[in-house]
């Protein structure tokens, strides 16, 4: 019997802080993890607090002077805890003083010389079919997630509201996973975070964004679980936490504190630990499953959390 092809699905949930996912437990995400691996981090970057600063926001801020962990001696990585810096991260598998994005104002980013994980992906393998679903319209505008991708949807979560954003990304990638089965796809949903700026990650709102992404997620699954012939590694991960009171930028555990929970449909690895996944490991990892070799010269900070399951 031949094997099954592997294939990937990335789903990012912007701003959704682990321990309320942890104590909310919304059902298609707790049985990933139960059935999965995962684990935390800390992001090595974030801007200096102000004291008696105004709450933290989603603008573009300051560059900071100094990180609180620089990951290695001599290195500094000056960037906010904002989308932008994270979801670059995640989608080129370098930290922001390489893709140069530190705010969400993307004044310079290096998306040439680090693209993001599916254009690899595609540039190595022309066979590999790729799709990038975005609620967020900056990702696609400055191709954070590039124009390479065969099959491309940005929406403007800012102009349709997040929700609406959301469902019609969730329901265009649900259509095209089942009827195309792309290798390797990547799925955006940001009312999490849109829900934590106006009110903070403690609220009933906070839990019904989570539960409704939640719930797009099951949808995902099921998609591609009907597919013959394909076995799926999924993996969710966000982009940074928030503070209490809504907000981030800044260097506090909570703001840092990102997550990666890995699943390979169909088996059971019994909620096993992954060791200080970063977000900057998602993509190595994803392409190291499809069989894309890493080539030093790409000079990832990334390294695949398991080569193969
Ligand atoms: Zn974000």
């Amino acid at each position: 019997m031949p094997l099954n092809k592997n294939k990937v699905l990335v789903v990012g949930m912007d701003g959704l802080r682990f321990d309320r996912l942890v104590a909310l437990a919304p059902p298609v995400l707790s049985s990933l993890m139960a059935t999965g691996a995962y684990g935390t981090s800390r992001l090595p970057y974030g801007e200096a607090a102000v004291p008696g600063a105004a709450p933290r926001t989603e603008s573009p801020g300051e560059v900071v002077p100094k990180a609180p962990e620089p990951p290695a001696a001599g290195r500094v990585i000056r960037s906010r805890t904002d989308s932008g810096p994270g979801w670059s991260s995640i989608a080129t598998g370098a930290w922001p003083d390489k893709h140069g994005v530190v705010d969400n104002s993307f004044t310079s980013p290096q998306f040439t010389k680090f693209p993001d994980f599916l254009s690899r992906a595609k540039n190595a393998r022309p066979d590999l079919v790729t799709a990038a679903f975005l609620s967020w319209a900056a990702l696609g505008e400055h191709n954070a997630f590039g124009p390479a991708i065969d099959h491309r949807m940005v929406l403007d979560g800012y102009a349709l509201t997040w929700t609406a954003a959301d469902r019609q990304i969730a329901d265009a990638a649900e259509r095209h996973l089942a009827e195309t089965g792309p290798d390797l796809a990547f799925v955006y949903l940001g009312d999490t975070d849109e829900v934590a700026h106006a009110l903070g990650p403690h609220c009933p709102e906070y839990a019904a964004a989570l539960h409704a992404q939640d719930a797009y997620l099951g949808r995902l699954l099921d998609a591609v679980r009907g597919r013959p012939g394909e076995s799926w590694t999924v993996l969710v991960t966000t982009d940074h936490g928030h503070v209490d009171e809504g907000g981030h930028g800044g260097t506090s555990a909570e703001e840092r504190t990102v997550f990666v929970i890995a699943n390979r449909l169909g088996a059971d690895l019994g909620g096993r630990p992954l060791a200080e996944p970063r977000l900057v490991d998602v993509g190595p990892t994803a392409l190291a499953l499809l069989g894309v070799p890493l080539d030093p010269a790409w000079e990832l900070d990334g390294t695949p959390l398991f080569n193969s399951w």
